[in-house]
């Protein structure tokens, strides 16, 4: 027998899904419409217009397809993640992967002025896991950090206890507050703070990182408060021959 009433909840979820997505992308998309519109109307004038209009639209329709671009971006790793395309596991040393990322990422901290400081403790080892979902999974906790820290530093940390590594990412940034902390993994959900709202963002990455997690067959942990900073954390076991390494 099939259970029809389950195949019916992951259907309308589905469905919903849609319609969020649309409902999403339908803002974006008429902001690019209305400023290349306005452009089109300033070019045709017979006295040039201001320099300063010219750039405010051309930056504000720039702005929205970065963020359409971060949404395509965001919804091809979660339909990858779940169609479980290059989920193969592969054998990945840690401290290798951990340097490459904090290359990765020191010029976008430098130019906002923060700290991307590397805490590996002692001998790593090796983890099995999709280098993509794993590589995916510290990026969107790598930018989030970034994004949300205006003083101080993001920290990449692991460390390695009793066959299992844990992996974590510090900021010393504007904090999720504890009611929040429940909501921020949902599909589109970001903080009502202002200080969120003046930075672009889909609200995508954390419902994709649970997503990837899963996958990795870890769980996503969440310490933070509000103003003093957030560490998101997951363990993977460590492969048993290589602990001597
Ligand atoms: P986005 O960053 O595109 O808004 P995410 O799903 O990655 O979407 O994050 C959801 C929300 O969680 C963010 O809008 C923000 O409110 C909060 N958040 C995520 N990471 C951090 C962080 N490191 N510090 C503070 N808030 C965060």
């Amino acid at each position: 027998m099939r259970d029809i009433t389950k195949q019916k909840s992951l259907e309308e979820e589905r469905d919903e899904f849609i319609s969020v997505v649309s409902h999403e992308l339908r803002t974006p998309i008429t902001i690019v419409e209305g400023s290349l519109s306005n452009l089109e109307v300033l070019a045709n004038r017979k006295t040039p217009p201001a320099k300063d209009t010219l750039t405010t639209t051309i930056s504000t329709a720039h702005e929205q397809v970065l963020y359409l671009a971060k949404m395509v971006n965001d919804l091809s790793t979660l339909s990858r993640a779940e169609r479980g395309i290059a989920d193969a596991p592969e054998e990945i040393a840690v401290s290798e992967l951990l340097h490459a990322m904090h290359h990765q990422y020191q010029r976008d901290a430098e130019q906002k002025g923060l700290a991307l400081d590397l805490d590996l403790g002692g001998k790593l080892g090796k983890v099995m896991a999709s280098r993509l979902y794993l590589e995916e999974l510290l990026q969107n906790f790598i930018t989030n950090a970034i994004k949300y820290t205006t003083q101080g530093s993001v920290t990449i940390i692991a460390r390695s206890s009793a066959g299992k590594v844990m992996f974590s990412v510090k900021d010393t940034g504007i904090g999720i507050s504890r009611s929040d902390q429940n909501k921020v993994f949902n599909k589109f959900y970001r903080s009502e703070d202002y200080r969120i709202r003046e930075t672009g963002g889909t609200g995508l990455g954390l419902y994709v990182s649970t997503k990837l997690a899963r996958k990795l067959h870890t769980t996503i942990e969440l310490k933070s408060r509000l103003n003093h900073g957030s560490t998101f954390s997951f363990t993977l076991p460590v492969e048993p021959n290589d602990l001597s390494k």
